[in-house]
Parts: C-alpha cells; sequence; structure tokens
C-alpha cells in the first residue's frame, strides 16, 4: 500500500481527540518543518498508522490500537494538540 496524507487519520484522531485533528499543527523535530497534521505522510499498513514528515522522513506521529486501546506517540513534534475548551 502507498502513502497517504493526514486526513486518512481524520476519523480515529477526531474519535480520540474530539474535535477535526487535521488543522493541528506541528513542527517536525528533525527539519523544523511547520505544517498542519493533514500534510503528513501517511502509512496504514502496518500494525498501527505512522505519519511522516514530508520533507525529511522523520516519524511524527506513530498510533496503534489494541483490544480497544489507542496509543498515540507524537514525539516526532514540537507541539501537541491545545486542550479542549473546558478541560
Ligand atoms: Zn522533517
Amino acid at each position: 500500500m502507498g502513502s497517504l496524507d493526514g486526513n486518512a487519520l481524520a476519523g480515529v484522531m477526531h474519535h480520540l481527540f474530539g474535535r477535526d485533528m487535521t488543522t493541528m499543527a506541528y513542527t517536525c523535530t528533525s527539519c523544523g518543518r511547520t505544517g498542519v497534521m493533514a500534510e503528513m505522510v501517511v502509512y496504514m499498513s502496518g500494525p498501527g498508522a505512522v505519519a511522516r514528515c514530508r520533507n525529511c522522513d522523520t516519524i511524527l506521529l506513530m498510533l496503534t490500537e489494541r483490544h480497544g486501546m489507542y496509543c498515540v506517540d507524537m514525539s516526532g513534534t514540537t507541539q501537541i494538540p491545545a486542550p479542549l475548551k473546558g478541560d
């Protein structure tokens, strides 16, 4: 399977964060590229999803699910989603 863009993660990320995350801003920890999640290069062929930087191929985000529990690793970005208002 080839790569997709960050919109491929829109549904599950909305489920986890309670809002549209495709417009979430990020900065790549490796090359400093800034963008939004929709621009990430996403691979869905492994046991989870991996989102890479469009500029340098660094892993920005990994998402796995096992038995209904999700693990989101966003260590490739220097920005994380702001909490929802009211949280
Ligand atoms: Zn990068």
